[in-house]
């Protein structure tokens, strides 16, 4: 007689790039397995790359993982962790309250901080993916180009900003951009569907706007969902409040 099966429950998820729920299901022990392996090998790319494979076993290989946004992808492995282990994550957060100026100082190594270690207890199910109200997906130049843009996915983001990433910052830009690029759309309604040139074609493209319209291309970034969390801070040795922001999958697992 073969050993009972058990059944794993399905859930589904509305993310922000995928029109239509998707479904996934609690990861198990052959998935907790892949990030213990990923976090002996102490590689941020083989973590970034087990969470990825992690996603796609437990969204049944019907999504496109790696060109999913970066937001999507935290947003989706945060609520996974929440179905499969738990919803509460305790973080260690230490206090950064000035107590004492300069001149009160002891020893050189005193910075005058608090550093009174407080635990956070961050709810997984209320983190949700917040939009700046100035966002467009749409960025207008100068010579009033009408430019769709693409989110970044994590495989973009670590190509480029990744260790063992070599471009310049100017370079990054560069890389940023020509992965955004989606269609360009001219006054007069011609479309271009940027994928359809070559990346020398593109770069030139880009090289030849005004820095003006770097400025724009900015605002998109900096404005784009993002996974943020704002949890209030209370030192119970020193009283000092302050509202702690988790941003990036980073900052929930450290
Ligand atoms: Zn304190």
């Amino acid at each position: 007689m073969a050993l009972p099966k058990i059944v794993t429950p399905e859930y589904t998820i509305q993310l922000k790039s995928v029109k239509n729920p998707v479904r996934y299901r609690p990861y198990l022990v052959k998935e907790e397995k892949l990030f213990l392996t990923a976090k002996e090998s102490n590689d941020p790319k083989e973590m970034e790359r087990a969470i990825l494979q992690v996603i796609k076993n437990c969204t049944f290989g019907e999504l496109d993982v790696e060109n999913l946004p970066t937001f999507d992808v935290e947003y989706l492995f945060l609520q996974l962790r929440a179905k499969s282990v738990n919803n509460i994550v305790d973080l260690r957060y230490e206090c950064r309250n000035t107590l004492r100026d300069e001149a009160q100082r002891t020893s050189p190594t005193d910075d005058g901080r608090c550093h009174h270690v407080v635990i956070l207890n961050v709810d997984l199910n209320n983190i949700a993916i917040t939009t700046d109200d100035a966002h467009t997906p749409v960025v207008t130049l100068q010579s009033g180009l009408q430019v769709e843009m693409a989110y970044p996915s994590m495989k973009t983001v670590q190509a480029i900003q990744g260790e063992g990433a070599t471009t310049s910052t100017a370079d990054k830009v560069s890389q940023m951009l020509l992965a955004a690029l989606k269609t360009i759309t001219t006054a007069d309604g011609t479309v271009y569907d940027v994928r359809d040139y070559t990346e020398a074609e593109r770069l030139e493209f880009i090289d030849e706007l005004p820095v003006e319209d770097l400025r724009s291309f900015e605002q998109f970034f900096t404005t784009m969902p993002t996974v943020r969390y704002d949890v209030p801070f209370h030192c119970d040795k020193c009283a000092h409040d302050e509202t702690v922001t988790l941003q990036g999958l980073d900052s929930f697992f450290t």
